[in-house]
């Protein structure tokens, strides 16, 4: 046969490194194998000599990195006999959660802030036939109730503490070191809940653990300054970001992400939203790349570290993008300066309007 055999999602793929079974069912949407972009024109612009790459998580079937952890932890629950899901959400684990127990035929029941969420992923969770509660309160307030619910319910837990969802998550880490033949110098990601870093993180080490790559990266975690739990120390009450899908107070990986800092001598830091909007219309407009707020963070940080030298010159630096921009289109319009143009459907009326708008 000259063909590779048809790539059928990450559990296949990395059997031998998640915690499944020969005869696990399980539910899989193609997740993973997603794209590393090399970025090719925004070094140029920093005036630095970075090679940066982005790993676009926006690629997967609901969108989001979500989907790594979700096909674990629905293919577990399955596994487990459990027959409902549920989980907090500020988005994109809603719509992960519905995908999956949608292809299982359990049932999703999913906590939102009310009118915190971007349109697209609440569209996703209705149609794929979640129950969708919306609760007059933010993640944190979610997250507790869902925590105090599944004590007294046969429902099973899907958010990040679901240890199953950092298993799927770490076979990001594995996708880029066999990509890049080694691990990158930097790995930059939003950090709302701080699961993905923690997971990347088990991911590199890993690999490294077992003698697959000899070097690690430093990890490096951006919160958006109004939900910025790692900067203050402590937890924050009333987190408010345009990046809603980090828009966390308090973290659920908080001593992980801490142990992840130190391990991989790595830091956190903040990015105010007005630059994490910058980066994400930077990555439209100069690379052909269209992420949510939340995942420009990343890139949005790593841009501030690479000027002021922190993040040295012949760095290999990854970003971690994770959701894709047509998740929030409201977002990206509000934030379109150039206006749209109206005109007469004649070919002089566009003419001019081309003419009109050249530079
Ligand atoms: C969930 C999410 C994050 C935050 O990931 P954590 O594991 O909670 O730190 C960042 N960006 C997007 C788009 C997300 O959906």
């Amino acid at each position: 046969m000259p063909f590779r055999s048809r790539y059928i999602g990450l559990i296949d793929k990395y059997r031998d490194r998640l915690p499944v079974h020969d005869d696990t069912r399980i539910i899989s949407l193609g997740e993973g194998n997603t794209p590393l972009i090399r970025l090719n024109n925004i070094p140029g612009i920093l005036g630095k000599e970075v090679d940066i790459y982005v790993k676009y998580e926006g690629l997967n079937p609901t969108g989001s990195f979500k989907d790594r952890g979700m096909c674990m932890a629905v293919t577990k629950a399955v596994e487990e006999g459990s027959k409902s899901i549920i989980c907090a959400s500020t988005g994109n684990t809603s719509a992960s959660a519905a995908a999956y127990a949608a292809r299982a035929g359990i049932t999703a029941y999913v906590l939102i802030p009310e009118g915190k969420i971007a349109m697209g992923k609440l569209a996703q969770a209705m149609m794929h036939g979640a129950i969708v509660i919306q609760i007059k309160g933010n993640f944190d307030a979610g997250m507790q109730i869902v925590k105090d619910v599944a004590e007294h319910a046969p429902v099973t837990i899907v958010n990040s503490i679901n240890p199953y969802r950092l298993q799927g998550q770490k076979t990001a880490a594995f996708e880029i070191v066999e990509e890049l033949g080694a691990a990158p110098d930097y790995h930059c990601l939003p950090v709302g809940n701080a699961g993905n870093i923690t997971a990347h993180w088990m991911g590199y080490r890993e690999y490294h653990e077992n003698g697959i790559v000899n070097n690690r990266p430093h990890m490096v975690g951006y919160q958006a300054a109004g939900s910025a739990p790692f900067m203050r120390g402590k937890m924050v009450d009333d987190p408010e970001t345009i990046a809603t899908a980090i828009r966390i107070g308090h973290p659920q990986s908080w001593d992980k992400a801490w142990v992840v800092r130190e391990e991989s001598e790595g830091w956190f830091d903040e990015c105010a939203d007005e630059e994490i909007l910058a980066a994400q219309k930077m990555l439209t407009e100069k690379e052909g790349i269209f992420c949510e707020p939340a995942s420009a963070t990343s890139l949005a940080g790593a841009m501030r570290d690479i000027k002021s030298g922190k993040i040295p010159e012949g760095s290999k630096i990854v970003c971690t993008l994770t959701g894709n921009g047509l998740k929030d289109p409201d977002s990206a319009i509000a934030q379109c300066t150039s206006p749209m143009i109206t005109v007469e459907a004649t070919m002089d009326a566009v003419k001019r309007a081309i003419l009109d708008n050249m530079d």
